[in-house]
């Protein structure tokens, strides 16, 4: 959501400090290849009943590296290189998502024989959140309310993904399932991260299974007042009688 720094651990490849990446026992150097005089590769004329060709292909003897190591660098075997595993920290940045790559430069593998490193990528997995749901630049929560909140209006406290919980009117006749808008309380957007999107926030409406007496004395009162035919004791009454409880 707002970025941050975090270590991770790879392995990549080297370039040999004790012979520089060339693979070569330090105070010696390759020498260039006799057969192919360091190009690499050699040319064969082939000659066919269709014609002449020339053919082009690597060089057997130093494998298209165009130099040949006499005595090899003992630290590396002479390959130049060697595996190391270390530890780089990365800077993610705002309003990165799952399965995105980042790119971080000169933490690759080292280039051949002492070359430049290339670039190291890194796929962000973003783990889920059991309250917040991200949808885009969006964040999605629900929130559970009274049926007496939903009747009459209420001010809610909402968490949001900031540090601090957020005000949020209930308006007076909110139905299950209304989705209500915190502006700007969303994701920032990876390109500008001034800029967030919305959480947006699905109100579910809390119908209790348990009412005390007074409670249950009031509602019918106003079952009555609406005119709302109820069953008298309700559901507990029912099973009340049915099993002599
Ligand atoms: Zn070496
Ligand atoms: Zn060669």
């Amino acid at each position: 959501m707002f970025g941050g720094e975090k270590e991770i651990r790879i392995s990549h490849l080297e370039n040999c400090a004790t012979c520089n990446g060339t693979g070569a026992r330090p105070g010696t150097r390759p020498r260039t290849c006799s057969t192919c005089n360091g190009a690499g590769q050699v040319r064969r004329a082939a000659r066919t009943p269709f014609g002449s060709f020339t053919q082009v292909s690597v060089c057997p003897t130093c494998d298209g590296e165009g130099q040949v190591i006499e005595e090899k660098c003992e630290t590396c075997a002479g390959r130049g290189e060697r595996l190391v595993t270390k530890t780089v920290k990365i800077s993610i940045p705002a309003g990165v998502d799952d399965g995105r790559r980042l790119r971080v430069a000169g933490h690759g593998d080292g280039g051949r024989r002492g070359g430049p490193p290339g670039d190291l990528y890194v796929f962000i997995t973003v783990d889920k959140d059991p309250e917040f749901q991200r949808e885009g630049i969006n964040i999605i929560s629900e929130l559970k309310i009274s049926y007496i909140q939903a009747i009459l209006s209420s001010r809610v406290e909402v968490n949001t993904v900031d540090d601090k919980p957020q005000e949020l009117l209930i308006p007076a006749g909110t139905q299950p399932g209304t989705v209500l808008k915190l502006e700007g309380k969303g994701v920032p957007r990876l390109e500008n991260p001034a800029n967030r999107g919305d959480h947006l926030i699905i109100v579910m409406v809390d119908v209790p299974t348990k009412i005390s007496p007074e409670e249950r004395e009031l509602l019918e009162k106003i079952a009555k007042i609406r005119g709302d035919r109820i069953e008298k004791g309700g559901i507990e009454g029912f099973f009340g009688k049915v099993f002599g409880a």
